[in-house]
């Protein structure tokens, strides 16, 4: 990419109001906690309750999903790999915008590969937080919320994530909610907990 002075590009970092006076106004750290996982393994179905219960608790939060992102920001985009990377690079900027408002951003998009992972993670900085959401390809078919497994099985969905398109589980000791073994009210309530650790070790409250 282009250094910005040679594009003509100056953006205001100092005259606009900050994260600070932002933060202050909510009483509240903005995180990003960026929740990945097959389709219909329970990233929105978590992602709601967790939403609902910190709503209620008097945190200024915003879901970030993937679907609802496609339906408008990302409506030109596709599901090639270049594509996937495009989708979570803007997803991953609006995160970065939202969480340096002092919002508490749970992101919800499948995020298949470690490097898109990491693209994210370098996109937003140290208020990135990501997390596993568990469960089989057969678990998730089962489920099938969406219809799509059915019909990628009659092949009519392209570059299926699982099937043929690729998912990368993690490496890393992130934090992994498992929906095959835990109810989804039990994984919201897990990573509520998390975030609290979070928030309590000072990188956001
Ligand atoms: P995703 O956002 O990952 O595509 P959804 O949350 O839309 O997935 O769908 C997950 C489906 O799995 C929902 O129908 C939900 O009710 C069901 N489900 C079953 N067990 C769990 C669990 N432990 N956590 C989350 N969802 C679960």
């Amino acid at each position: 990419m282009q250094d910005l002075t040679e594009r003509n590009i100056y953006p205001e970092t100092k005259r606009f109001l900050g994260r600070v006076e932002k933060e202050s106004l909510l009483g509240q750290r903005g995180v990003v906690v960026w929740m990945y996982g097959l389709s219909g393994s329970g990233k929105s179905t978590i992602a709601n309750l967790l939403e609902r219960e910190m709503h209620g608790e008097g945190r200024f939060t915003a879901i970030l999903d993937g679907d609802n992102l496609r339906a408008g920001l990302n409506a030109n985009l596709g599901f090639s790999d270049e594509d996937r990377a495009e989708n979570v690079r803007r997803v991953a900027e609006t995160a970065k915008l939202l969480a340096g408002l002092g919002v508490i951003v749970l992101v919800s998009v499948i995020t298949p590969r470690r490097s898109l992972r990491e693209l994210a993670g370098r996109i937003v900085g140290a208020d990135f937080h990501e997390v596993y959401v568990r469960a089989a390809f057969e678990t998730c078919a089962e489920r099938d919320p969406k219809g799509l497994y059915a019909k990628a099985r009659d092949g009519a969905v392209k570059q299926f994530t699982g099937k043929d398109s690729g998912f990368e589980e993690p490496e890393n000791g992130c934090l992994t909610l498992d929906t095959e073994v835990a109810s989804a009210e039990e994984c919201a309530l897990l990573l509520r907990e998390h975030l609290r650790r979070i928030m309590d070790s000072g990188s956001a409250n």
